[in-house]
């Protein structure tokens, strides 16, 4: 019988450079993807073609190390050069991206071509405040003649060409966006009949996080977006559709990607959002969310005052473990126990569980009271979110009945609770529902026996 590495390095694996992701542990996770298949044995033959296909490409690595129980969890993220720095630049051309910076580093730069500070704060203004989000320097009024040609020759306005919108039935908008990478990111804007509209924005290209019930994570990860990529999305989304939704009070990073694997842009686009000379979102209503990476959620507590949610999704390590294998690495005592601790200083300060319902997986009224039980001594609100079905997933919907009955549970165990239900189904446009799959795609894990009967009969 011929060995698991020798197979390995006949399909080329050992042509894989970057040894600081690729360990041993890795490899035998890429194996054990095709024992975990769900798939008849040709495909299943053919995925672990597409899986090895994969190593090759830096990007889904991280996709695959979710299975690794080593430590080289996270790959390293720092090579998507055009934001470090203080100053992002365009690579080609030089040029900085305005969108890319704080405004002290805006200043900075401003005053580095021999401006006055107070022309760095009109600039900003006009960036995002007052309805003018200017797109190039014709649209900076009030500003002199040489400060435009500076900003003309140096600075960009725009760090995403706008591509196309998608109106659901109910209000919500889907935009799309072309990076200059030509990689297609997804925006949703969506409106509430209280006042309140919400931007949901995006953080990477795909996802590495492969949570089984999301259709951005079969995407795989293909790249960090930048903190202008970021904030360009809120500032497009105001100008595009604020004269027909009403103003854009409210954003979270629930869109495309885990927020806190790219942690350096999203708490810089985050800190930009709620700068209160610019786009002035109330911290409050700026909220990220993460499947738990816990040291980056301790860091994001202490860099940023924006809300936190944590998309829990199951009570026990089984159920987690297969459908988010992020808890593969953070289990879900340790998750929760950062929370108690690390709010327990915080004052006034509420994380929100998410919680996908998921029928015969993760909805039961045992469940129920596991979850109250969990999150005792955590300052917490929980949404229960109706589970959006996409091509190619294998749960059901939990209905609306069981859904209430869950939620009152949780009411008589003392839980603030609210109950989310699908919006945006009709253009993909809902929670989980967001990005394009590609030839390859993130493999799905190997289900536990005693859930088998509850997923549809197709998979
Ligand atoms: S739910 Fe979020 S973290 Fe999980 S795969 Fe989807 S986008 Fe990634």
């Amino acid at each position: 019988m011929v060995s698991l590495s020798t197979t390995m390095r006949r399909l080329g694996i050992i042509t894989v450079t970057n040894s600081a992701v690729v360990t041993p542990t890795l490899i035998y996770s890429t194996a054990s993807f095709a024992r975990n298949l769900t798939l008849p044995s040709p495909l299943r033959n053919h995925h672990l073609t597409n899986s090895i296909r994969l190593l090759k490409s830096r990007s889904v690595l991280s996709s695959l190390s979710c299975f690794s129980s080593s430590a080289a969890y996270l790959p390293a993220l720092d090579e998507f050069p055009s934001t470090k720095g203080s100053v992002a630049m365009r690579d080609d051309n030089k040029k900085v991206i305005l969108k890319g910076m704080s405004y002290a580093s805006l200043q900075e730069w401003v005053e580095s071509h021999g401006f006055r500070p107070g022309q760095a704060m009109m600039l900003w203004k006009r960036l995002y405040k007052d309805n003018i989000w200017a797109e190039n320097a014709d649209q900076l009024q009030g500003l002199n003649k040489d400060f435009k040609r500076m900003i003309s020759e140096h600075a960009e306005f725009g760090a995403l060409s706008f591509k196309d919108v998608r109106s659901a039935s109910d209000g919500t908008r889907k935009i799309l966006f072309t990076l200059d990478d030509g990689l297609v990111i997804e925006t949703v804007v969506i409106p509430c009949d209280r006042g309140r509209t919400t931007v949901c924005v995006s953080s990477q290209v795909g996802c590495a996080m492969n949570c089984q019930f999301c259709y951005t994570g079969r995407m795989g990860l293909k790249r960090n977006l930048t903190a202008a990529e970021i904030v360009e999305q809120a500032v497009y989304a105001r100008r595009l559709l604020s004269h027909e939704v009403g103003s854009i009070t409210n954003v979270v990073f629930m869109g495309m990607g885990e927020p806190f694997h790219n942690i350096d842009n999203v708490i810089k686009a985050a800190n930009i959002m709620v700068d209160e000379n610019g786009l002035h979102f109330s911290p409050r209503k700026v909220t990220v969310s993460t499947s738990g990476l816990v040291p980056q959620l301790k860091r994001f507590l202490r860099e940023c005052n924006c809300a936190l949610a944590v998309s829990l999704n199951a009570t026990t390590d089984e159920v987690r473990n297969w459908i988010m294998p992020i808890n593969r690495k953070y289990k879900l005592s340790l998750l929760l126990e950062t929370l108690r601790e690390e709010l327990s200083s915080r004052h006034k300060y509420k994380v929100l569980f998410e919680y996908v319902m998921l029928a015969g997986v993760n909805d039961s009224m045992e469940d129920a009271r596991r979850l109250v039980e969990l999150v005792q001594g955590i300052p917490c609100k929980i949404n229960l979110i109706q589970f959006n079905p996409h091509s190619g997933s294998q749960f059901i919907q939990t209905d609306e009945d069981k859904m209430i009955k869950f939620r009152n549970v949780l009411a008589e165990g003392g839980c603030t609770v609210l109950m989310r239900f699908s919006r945006g189904n009709d253009q993909m446009a809902a929670c989980g529902q967001l990005g394009m799959l590609g030839a390859i795609q993130a493999p799905v894990m190997r289900v536990p026996e005693q859930f088998r009967t509850a997923l549809k009969a197709s998979v």
